[in-house]
């Protein structure tokens, strides 16, 4: 295919992609840009007579960029603001790079949902909470929007714990599919707004704190520093520093080292059964069994629940899928859930429910939502609050 007519197509799956997100996100009429970095061009809704303030703003947006990510992406896009407009720059493949893409499309579909999703979500953009909460709003986002695409990445899931810990989403990922799996979540993903607000909530209630995620970082430093050497060594020294980290961690992060640290190795371990890979590797005698139980064994089971902490789950499952708030299909408004009042509203609502569910266990879950809802609006006798702290 020429090159021109290429850029042709991309232009039309960057403006199919552009309509699309104005249509479920009215606000960003008029002030949404596509940046093809590639070509230097614009695409989707804005003033023309911006244009040439648009172009260069993310000329030097680019520069930032490559500036701070090195000259070590293949493939990349990002979200920026400019005045008003809220910018996807897309990056693309760098000339003759190895891609995970069979398509520019393909790689676009992927990524700018994502990006989407730092733009239209609540605090997606904002780094009050720190690098990693914005990523896992982002990739929340990705996966509700339109609808579930795809499974879950797990190896690059894994590869972020150990190389990209800001990346590092599967926490909150895990938590989303059980809800999927666990409620019919069909008119969430309906609704692009709701599906912002879902992300949102996930990743406020299930992302790892920053301290967390540099114990989980530190506890792959082995592999990194195995993996730098991989170019004379080969791979097969990091997937046994891996082995070794994932089944040495007994600290309180070890179910997640093991979960990213098994779907990292993955990659490897049916690789390394072949022929081939062991006359090139000549793995050392106790190989395979180590092999077997890496891939028999599973994180460490959970305690079985009691019933009052069913119950919490429950109760913070229907905080998240935004069963308790007053205004479900509010515009999005990103002090929506961090406004005094409307936290206190929450926290009695989820308290009220626990009471009303230990007390009134026979009541149906739709009757017990709408009853501590009542309750949550009307100041309570008790105060529930102790109860909300175990909860959250
Ligand atoms: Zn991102």
């Amino acid at each position: 295919m020429a090159e021109n007519e290429q850029q042709t197509n991309l232009a039309e799956t960057f403006n199919a992609f552009a309509k699309k997100a104005v249509e479920d996100f009215p606000e960003l009429e008029g002030k949404f840009v596509i940046y093809n970095a590639r070509t230097n061009t614009l695409h989707g809704s804005f003033d023309s007579a911006d244009e040439a303030a648009l172009l260069e703003s993310q000329q030097h947006a680019l520069d930032d960029f490559k500036r701070e990510n090195g000259e070590y992406y293949d493939s990349a896009a990002f979200a920026t603001t400019f005045k008003e407009y809220h910018i996807i720059n897309y990056i693309g493949r760098k000339e003759g790079a190895p891609s995970d893409y069979n398509s520019d499309e393909e790689e676009i579909a992927e990524l700018f949902p994502h990006e989407l999703g730092h733009i239209v979500a609540p605090h997606g953009i904002d780094m009050c909470r720190g690098e990693n909460f914005v990523e896992c709003i982002a990739d929340a986002f990705s996966i509700l929007y339109p609808e579930q695409r795809r499974p879950l990445p797990l190896v690059l899931q894994g590869a972020s714990a150990i190389n990209d810990i800001r990346h590092f989403s599967s926490p909150v990922l895990k938590e989303l599919s059980r809800l999927m799996e666990k409620y019919d979540l069909s008119n969430i993903q309906k609704s692009p707004l709701q599906a912002a607000n879902l992300a949102y909530r996930a990743s406020l209630f299930y992302a790892l704190p920053p301290k967390q995620l540099q114990g989980i970082s530190d506890a792959f430093e082995p592999v990194r520093q195995a993996m730098s050497k991989a170019e004379t060594t080969g791979y097969f020294p990091a997937m046994l520093a891996c082995i070794k980290v994932i089944l040495g961690d007994d600290g309180k992060n070890s179910p997640v080292v093991f979960m990213a640290g098994k779907a990292w190795l993955s990659q490897f371990l049916d690789e390394a059964e072949k022929e081939e890979w062991r006359s090139n590797h000549q793995p050392p005698a106790f190989w395979d069994s180590l092999r077997k139980k890496i891939k028999e064994s599973t994180p460490q089971e959970e305690t079985q629940e009691s019933l009052e902490q069913r119950i919490a789950r429950e109760a913070k499952d229907m905080m998240v899928l935004g069963r308790f708030d007053q205004y479900p299909s509010k515009k999005i408004n990103p002090k929506m859930y961090e406004t005094k009042e409307n936290i206190a509203y929450l926290q009695s609502a989820m308290g009220a429910y626990i009471t009303l569910r230990q007390q009134q266990p026979a009541m149906s879950q739709e009757q017990t939502i709408v009853r501590a809802r009542k309750m949550a609006e009307k100041p309570v006798s008790s105060n529930p609050r102790r109860k909300i702290q175990a909860a959250i």
